[in-house]
């Protein structure tokens, strides 16, 4: 595969290569428009002084054809005109041959019939033969009453006129050949000045493996090379924090997934040397290892619901209504409420339907987990799930009367693992991932989720989220 540099230098090459072609072909006619104009400038110089002696000769004779023929026909009068270059012939009107220059020798010019309705006065053509081409200017003479007498042919040899333009030709391709190759040397040098930067900063990001993330380029140059070294350090900042992210993620799960794997270790091992003997042990044993398996069973859970949340684009939506799914949810939790003596209601004006883009079963568990907090954490009082309208955003309030949370802490909460006050955490049953989960399908879905301590005591947890604008309030 040809190297960049080598593919611009041919490009240039190429480019230039058309310029000069069109350039010379450009010059090669404009030189020769400028030398045929010159050569038919002398012909019709000649022509004219022919054509003054022709007056002269027809005012001071009787009139008619026989004294302009006879003054100018003689091959002496007519050499008076010619030169080494340059050739005269005088013909009758009717084409007749009534001399001519001696240099012509056996040569004549071909007779010619002016045409036209007022018998055009001057005519040029360009003959060519093997010999050379000849550039002929006819004129017509006439008498002073317009009668034609006689017509002069005056010729130039071209012969030198095309050496010219073959001599400035070659000078020309000369030149254009030699450009091309400082051009085409020129343009690799400075396309590899122009690509070297290019190199250094391939070789720098090749030292950068996955294990030495924490080194930059750190380049200062303010052109596109610097900004494309500016770009990659952004993208290895951004690279190093989800790997810590990861790494953080696997060191936090194995440290929560040991805790209730050694819990059920130590009681399986209570079981084996005690079980068949102590209806007790075996009893407290079987109970502990119960609740440590479902514990891990959630965390587990709550592990492949967070990769799914981040997966991303790669969750399939739909047009969902958020109400609706918020009363599915209340519905579910209902019974448990009762049960533990909290009033769970869900709010919004009947007939209101604010419509997002979504995976049901993900927003589900979005609203499920914080109900599920929210009943955890309140002893008393009430939870309320309200759905409304803000601008463009869909808002999902759940809000409880419960122990409330620390301000300070609030955006901690959502890190994955993260259990507040290690008094709650042991009371309430838990992982750690719920809210973690809910960030993840807010922001997987375009929103965002906050929480925050009441004045009246209790928190609220607020999720935004986008509503498509066909969305419709009752009333409106
Ligand atoms: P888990 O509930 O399993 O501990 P979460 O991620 O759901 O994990 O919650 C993290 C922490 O946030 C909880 O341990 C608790 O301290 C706090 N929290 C969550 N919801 C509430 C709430 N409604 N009221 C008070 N504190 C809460």
């Amino acid at each position: 595969m040809t190297s960049l540099r080598t593919r611009i230098a041919l490009l240039y090459a190429a480019l230039i290569a058309v310029v000069i072609v069109i350039g010379a072909l450009a010059i090669d006619l404009a030189f020769r428009s400028l030398l045929i104009d010159q050569a038919r400038l002398s012909l019709a110089e000649t022509a004219e002084q022919i054509e003054r002696v022709a007056e002269e000769a027809s005012v001071s004779g009787l009139g008619g054809e026989a004294p302009v023929t006879l003054a100018l026909s003689s091959p002496s009068t007519l050499d008076h005109w010619a030169s080494a270059n340059e050739y005269v012939q005088l013909d009758t009107v009717a084409g007749q041959v009534l001399g001519k220059s001696t240099n012509l020798g056996g040569l004549t010019f071909a007779p010619w019939e002016p045409s036209g309705r007022d018998r055009a006065y001057e005519f040029v053509r360009v003959t060519g033969n093997r010999a050379g081409t000849v550039l002929e200017l006819n004129r017509v003479l006439v008498d002073e009453n317009s009668r034609p007498l006689a017509i002069v042919h005056v010729g130039q040899r071209l012969d030198n006129v095309d050496a010219l333009i073959a001599t400035a030709r070659g000078i020309l391709l000369w030149i254009s050949a030699a450009a091309l190759v400082v051009i085409v040397v020129a343009s690799y040098f400075v396309a590899a000045w122009a690509i070297d930067p290019i190199e250094r900063l391939t070789f720098a990001v090749a030292q950068i493996g996955s294990e030495r993330l924490d080194r930059r380029l750190r380049w200062q140059r303010r052109d596109e090379v610097g900004r494309l070294a500016g770009a990659f350090d952004a993208m290895l900042d951004r690279l190093q924090s989800a790997f810590a992210r990861e790494r953080q993620f696997i060191s936090d799960a194995s440290h929560e997934l040991r805790t209730p794997l050694t819990i059920i270790n130590a009681n399986a091992q209570m079981l084996q040397r005690w079980g068949d003997r102590d209806p007790e042990v075996m009893k407290t044993s079987l109970e502990a290892i119960s609740e440590e398996s479902g514990r891990l069973a959630g965390m587990v859970s709550g592990m492949l619901t967070l990769s799914k949340a981040e997966a991303g684009d790669a969750i399939p939506k739909e047009p969902l209504v958020l109400e609706r799914l918020a009363d599915d949810v209340v519905d579910h939790a209902r019974e448990r409420a009762a049960s533990e003596g909290i009033a769970l209601a869900s709010h919004h004006a009947d007939g209101d339907s604010t419509i997002v883009i979504g995976d049901a079963g993900l927003l589900r568990q979005l609203i499920g987990n914080l109900v599920d907090n929210a009943l955890k954490f309140t002893h008393e009082g009430s939870v309320d799930v309200a759905v409304r309208r803000e601008g463009a955003f869909a808002v999902l309030d759940v809000a409880d009367t419960g122990t409330g949370i620390d301000e300070g802490e609030a955006d901690r909460l959502f890190d994955r693992f993260f259990r507040g006050d290690p008094a709650h955490a042991r009371e309430a049953e838990g992982t750690g991932l719920g809210l973690a989960i809910v960030r993840s399908i807010a922001r997987v879905h375009g929103g965002t989720v906050e929480a925050h301590a009441r004045p009246e005591g209790g928190s609220i947890f607020t999720v935004r989220l986008p509503a498509e604008p066909e969305s419709f309030t009752a009333g409106s």
